[in-house]
């Protein structure tokens, strides 16, 4: 079987890894010469939205996905005439405008910090009526990693937030001073079979994935699963679909979802007895999802902008490492490593001791 992807970043790598073993063969499309999953990947060298490379992923591709939100919706929905596409377009047209999906949360009942759409200037200065002090301006689309995103304390920002944003469609949202920021992923198949991972609780640095820890029996579970069932049935999702949610004093609110594989997820390579990655490929392809069990205690450790030594990392035991082969910048994920435990005290001593390896 052969699966199309578009994107040939590091999800796009981690898909192709986790599909060698079970026979798939993998193309990748994505203008860059150097796209780090063309060392494993037939590699279309084209534009994401080029109608001849997208037609010919579709003609070489029993299944075409994607690893991330910004692909064209007109050459989806034109291959999906021939190949399959998976999750659908609708499902990528929600998840990459917030305000769309925000919409789509409250429609829902899932509870969602207050928003506001920004049309002018005029709508920023009413806004925070609505979303009170401090509140975030976003961007609609093209937002991650905190990119596009402006903090307004006071109305003396509502003029420097304007001008760094209003050339774009616009969302203002409420501040929330949130205790946790947790994620839970799951996988579902056309049939309606779902597989939920345990939760993954997360912390960022500058608006970037910084550590991930499997959180199995988490109180939250139960009620972060009901939230993203609502998702994955309403959108008929075929895939792995993530939710990032807040925690405050107890209760979730949404803050996005994604309707591919996630960063927050990358743990469950060594860490859960089937990784995201297989799920996604097993769920697109129509077959039977991956036991999503915790195999012992994990965590996951973003290497942004440079990798650890890779001799100080493969010297501690229970270290897993995963180098991307991306040129080295600042602020770009450039691999990971999962830290994995029998305790959860013992994954706790492994993960200061990993954390002291980061340059
Ligand atoms: P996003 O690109 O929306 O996922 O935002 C990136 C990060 O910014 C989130 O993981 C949060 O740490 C923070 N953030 C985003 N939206 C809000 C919000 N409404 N209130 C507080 N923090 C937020």
């Amino acid at each position: 079987m052969n699966v199309g992807i578009i994107g040939g970043g590091q999800l796009a790598r981690m898909l192709a890894l986790a599909g060698y073993p079970l026979g798939l063969r993998f193309v990748v499309l994505d203008p860059a010469p150097d796209a780090c999953a063309a060392q494993l990947c037939d590699h279309l060298q084209a534009a994401y939205d080029d109608p001849a490379a997208l037609e010919e992923l579709a003609r070489r591709c029993d299944v075409i996905t994607y690893e991330f939100e910004n692909v064209s919706l007109t050459g989806v929905d034109k291959i999906a005439e021939v190949t399959a596409v998976y999750p659908s377009s609708r499902s990528l047209a929600v998840s990459r405008d917030r305000l769309r999906e925000k919409t789509l949360f409250r429609e829902l009942d899932i509870p969602t910090p207050q928003f506001v759409a920004i049309d002018s200037f005029a709508d920023l200065e009413n806004a925070p009526k609505l979303l009170g002090w401090p509140f975030l301006l976003k961007t609609r689309r093209f937002g991650y990693d905190g990119k596009g995103q402006y903090l307004l304390y006071n109305a003396g920002d509502l003029q420097p937030a304007w001008q760094a944003l209003a050339s774009q469609s616009l969302i203002g949202e409420s501040f929330v001073p949130f205790q946790r920021e947790i994620s839970i992923l799951a996988a579902r198949r056309k049939n309606g079979e779902t597989a939920f991972y345990p939760l993954s609780e997360n912390q960022h640095q500058n608006g970037i994935l910084h550590l991930s820890r499997c959180r199995p029996d988490d109180p939250q579970t139960k009620p972060a699963e009901n939230l993203i069932q609502r998702l994955l049935e309403t959108l008929d999702y075929v895939g792995v679909m993530a939710l990032e949610l807040f925690e405050v004093h107890g209760k979730l609110l949404a803050n996005e979802m994604a309707p591919r594989v996630h960063n927050s997820g990358h743990w469950t390579i060594e860490g859960a007895e089937t990784s995201q990655f297989e799920n996604h490929l097993r769920a697109i392809l129509d077959l039977p999802l991956g036991a999503t069990e915790p195999v012992n205690y994990s965590a996951m450790v973003n290497f942004i902008g440079a990798l650890p030594e890779l001799a100080d990392l493969l010297e501690q035991p229970g270290i897993h490492c995963h180098a991307y082969s991306k040129a080295l910048r600042p602020g770009r994920k450039v691999g990971h490593a999962t830290v994995r435990a029998p305790t959860e005290a013992a994954l706790e001593a492994r993960l200061n001791h990993l954390l002291k390896l980061l340059p």
